[in-house]
């Protein structure tokens, strides 16, 4: 047995059978870089989701964090530490707003905007008790809670996991008509995400999320935007949601948040939204911890160079201009995205997604596939054009054989 088969076959025997990870078992890994268990080196074209924006061992970040370790690591909510306010500060700003409720996971961060939007629809727009409704959209991703799954489409998130929580409609992504239907005096909040990440990349028609944006703002309903994939640079902005010169009422923000360090996310907005808030009404053991606050001040001070959002453009112009060639020649249906980020249907004569996925893993290239036919390119935006030039030729020789 081999190193690799032999931590594979210890994982499967003792964790819950939840994912089901490619064939190679990682040891380290710098930049655009992984090498596994027995020294074969792969380029990471998935980049934890997004979660790893700016690399492994970003050294910013690593030095961030390993000061942050010398200092202080946790001292809960119960007391105030010295990288708190600086954190929320940052966060406010960069996202144009006033307000920052920090949380760990994606989940935890939709989870409290949701709780956000309903306490504000009642304290506020004055919604009758228990009616608060929440409209999203099919194929949607938000994460893995009770409450969360209850809004998504996707069998395999939601089967068994009932009772279901109540107050949410879902209307088809991109459809602004239907949009509108569903918008009613009782509706507190849309939750979107500008480009749908673990549905296959789907970027919605031109003049949706401004169109949503007008509807909502029309009727005194909030705009939450779910940006924990799509935000923090990988679009080639800031946010996703700027590509439509979109402000929403709410950013969901997570996973690159962290830097690829730690679990950061937060939900941030206006005083007359997160100030419905008293003492004892939300919180977290470990949101808003110091060693999350230096981590995310730092990708925050990353992300105010703008330098990475010019990468993640030119870089994303190129992958989709290469992309564009290969659906010229048939071997790929269709491809969709935008900045370094793309979603890849490709066509069925060639295999399944996991099966490019894994002819892929053997040529030292690491993608995701998602939904059968699709694989996701996103590797970290710190990637070389050199690199993404070989892990597409990589790409072109597993579908030319
Ligand atoms: C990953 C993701 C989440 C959930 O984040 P977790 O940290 O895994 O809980 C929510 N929304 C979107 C759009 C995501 O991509």
């Amino acid at each position: 047995m081999t190193a690799t088969q032999r931590d594979i076959a210890a994982a499967e025997e003792h964790s819950a059978h939840t994912y089901h990870p490619l064939p190679v078992v990682v040891a380290t890994a710098s930049g655009a870089w992984m090498t596994d268990v027995e020294g074969r080196r792969y380029l990471d074209m998935l980049a934890g989701y997004s979660a790893l924006n700016f690399g492994h061992g970003n050294r910013r970040l690593i030095n961030a964090a390993q000061r942050q370790l010398e200092r202080v690591t946790l001292t809960s909510r119960a007391f105030h530490h010295d990288r708190f306010a600086e954190f929320c500060a940052a966060l406010a700003e960069l996202c144009g707003m006033e307000m920052v409720l920090p949380m760990n996971t994606g989940a935890e961060a939709v989870e409290t905007a949701v709780k956000t939007a309903r306490k504000w629809g009642y304290r506020v727009k004055g919604v009758p008790d228990g009616r608060a409704k929440i409209v999203v959209a099919d194929n949607n991703f938000h994460g893995r809670t009770t409450t969360i799954i209850s809004f998504s489409t996707d069998p395999e998130a939601r089967a068994d996991y009932g009772p279901y929580t109540p107050g949410f409609e879902i209307v088809p992504y991109g459809d602004l008509a239907a949009m509108e239907a569903a918008l009613d005096d009782d509706t507190v909040a849309v939750l979107l995400e500008p480009i749908q990440g673990e549905a296959g990349v789907l970027v919605p028609p031109p003049g949706y999320m401004a169109g949503v944006r007008r509807l909502t703002a029309e009727r005194n309903i909030l705009f939450i935007a779910d940006e924990i994939q799509s935000g923090l640079g990988r679009t080639g902005r800031t946010f996703a949601c700027e590509h439509e010169d979109v402000v929403p009422d709410m950013y969901v923000l997570g996973k690159a948040l962290g830097g690829g360090v730690v679990p950061v996310s937060a939900v941030v907005s206006s005083r007359d939204v997160l100030g419905v808030y008293r003492p004892g009404e939300h919180g977290s053991t470990f949101g808003g911890n110091p060693l999350a606050c230096a981590v995310a001040l730092e990708v925050i001070a990353i992300l105010r160079t703008g330098e990475f959002q010019a990468r993640a453009t030119e870089l994303g112009e190129h992958l989709h201009h290469e992309l564009g060639l290969l659906t010229g020649t048939g071997v790929v249906a269709a491809v969709r995205g935008r900045g370094l980020w793309a979603g890849v249907d490709i066509a069925s004569e060639h295999g399944t997604g996991r099966e490019i996925s894994e002819r892929l893993m053997e040529r030292g290239v690491l993608v995701k596939d998602t939904h059968g036919s699709t694989i996701r390119i996103a590797p970290p935006l710190v990637i070389s054009k050199e690199d993404l030039d070989w892990g597409l030729d990589q790409l072109r020789a597993v579908l030319a054989g």
